[in-house]
């Protein structure tokens, strides 16, 4: 397999540098550990002018290009790239460091909206999407469904024009930087389980919807409960039929399948590791030298790497031929999400006791690895479990039966 650049793919991904070049602000080029209270949806509603100028000069040096959302068609504002440009563009983003803009606005709602939307749906919520002004947070998962999602019982009841909600999500990410939320909600009780369930739009500021925070194990404030108390949200904001929203949830598809990210992350903490145990200061503070064994788990981790490289390749192969990658693109986020656990994990074992520290400045490597250790953690829950993942493979890729 050849997977060199042709001549129009290599012009395309020099003009990706050069705007990261010539327009990526100076905050995010040179700061290189974001927590979730230091990226750029917390900049935007930052106290800090030069954090909100920051974030909005990046949002609109994207979104010239319609490159806020690559992946959607020109008439919708996105920039119609096809799916080898925009694995380029997001390999490019990931090795600059980049901050995507959007969110989930842009990889999942604005997607799912071109394909059922109404088009005063479009008309309200594409635009705010696509300037990188509206952010989005997904109110899917509930205390007792997450895995079994379509046992959700926040309850939706129709009153005239609108629906009274009521009910509880969790893990809502961002949803206290969000301006507006994408929900699924029960109107149909007795209903089969998939059948009862509709797709819900409101703006986070109406009466009745709170956001309490979640602490994750690392101390970062990233998701959170959020809970609805009659909440009224007129009709007009469900997006597809009444008790359809199942299938209308489910087309919301997260279109960056190929998890090129993970690689190149993967890579560059690789590389970062090598040349600072390659430094006097690393070598003095790494278990290296006294623990043979860990060369080779470094090996095993530079392997592991490229093989990851060679799971996103084959998603963008499929997609490039226009086929949809279904038990492969499970493949690749299962693989991705245990080679980040396995990476921080081969990090902190090469820092010994160093590893303890979680300060920034004084640990090694500002604690990246000590941090991803911790922080990894949810990496094989989110998005769908490794068990989940591993359920797809075996059934759809290896044709076993259901267990
Ligand atoms: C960092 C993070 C961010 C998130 N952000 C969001 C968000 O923004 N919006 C949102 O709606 N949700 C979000 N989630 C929730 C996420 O989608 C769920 O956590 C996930 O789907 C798992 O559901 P659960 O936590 O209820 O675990 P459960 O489904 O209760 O699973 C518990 C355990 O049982 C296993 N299990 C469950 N079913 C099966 C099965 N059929 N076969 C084998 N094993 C099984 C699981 O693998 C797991 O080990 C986020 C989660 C995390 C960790």
């Amino acid at each position: 397999m050849d997977w060199t650049d042709t001549p129009e793919q290599a012009a395309f991904r020099a003009e990706v540098r050069g705007l990261i070049e010539t327009k990526l602000p100076a905050r995010y080029r040179t700061k290189l550990d974001f927590s979730f209270e230091e990226g750029w949806d917390a900049d935007r509603k930052s106290d800090d002018p030069q954090r909100v100028t920051a974030a909005k000069e990046w949002a609109s040096a994207l979104a010239e290009r319609g490159w806020i959302a690559p992946h959607w068609p020109k008439e919708y504002g996105g920039a119609g790239l096809s799916p080898m440009e925009q694995f380029i563009y997001r390999m490019e983003m990931a090795e600059a460091r980049a901050p995507g803009v959007g969110g989930s606005g842009v990889q999942m709602l604005g997607p799912m909206l071109i394909v059922h939307g109404t088009e005063e749906q479009k008309q309200q919520h594409l635009s705010g999407i696509l300037s990188g002004d509206v952010i989005w947070a997904q109110g899917y998962s509930e205390p007792g469904s997450g895995s079994d999602l379509a046992s959700l019982q926040t309850r939706a009841v129709r009153d005239g024009d609108e629906y009274v909600v009521n009910g509880q999500k969790i893990w809502t990410s961002g949803a206290h930087h969000a301006d507006w939320l994408f929900m699924l909600a029960r109107t149909d009780p007795d209903a089969p389980k998939h059948r009862g369930i509709s797709f819900l739009l409101l703006d986070r500021n109406t009466p009745g919807v709170s956001v309490r925070p979640l602490i994750n194990m690392g101390w970062e404030h990233g998701f959170n409960e959020t809970f609805f108390e009659d909440v009224h949200v007129p009709v007009s904001s469900r997006v597809g039929e009444e008790n359809r929203g199942w299938y209308v949830g489910m087309t919301l598809l997260d279109f960056e399948r190929s998890n090129i990210t993970g690689a190149v992350d993967a890579r560059r903490s690789l590389e970062a590791l090598r040349d600072y145990v390659g430094t006097d200061e690393g070598a003095a503070k790494s278990r290296l030298a006294s623990t043979p064994t860990l060369r080779g788990d470094l090996a095993d981790r530079f392997i592991e790497t490229e093989v990851m490289f060679n799971f996103s390749f084959r998603i963008i192969s499929m997609q490039d031929r226009g086929l949809i990658p279904n038990y492969e693109a499970s493949t690749s986020k299962l693989f991705n999400s245990e080679l980040v656990q396995r990476m921080a994990n081969t990090g902190v074992k090469v820092f010994g006791m160093h590893s303890n520290i979680w300060e920034r400045d004084k640990a090694p490597m500002r604690a990246q690895f000590t941090r991803s250790y911790v922080g990894s953690v949810s990496a094989t829950i989110a998005a769908g479990t490794s068990e989940v993942q591993r359920n797809i493979i075996a059934t759809r890729g290896l044709g076993l039966p259901r267990g």
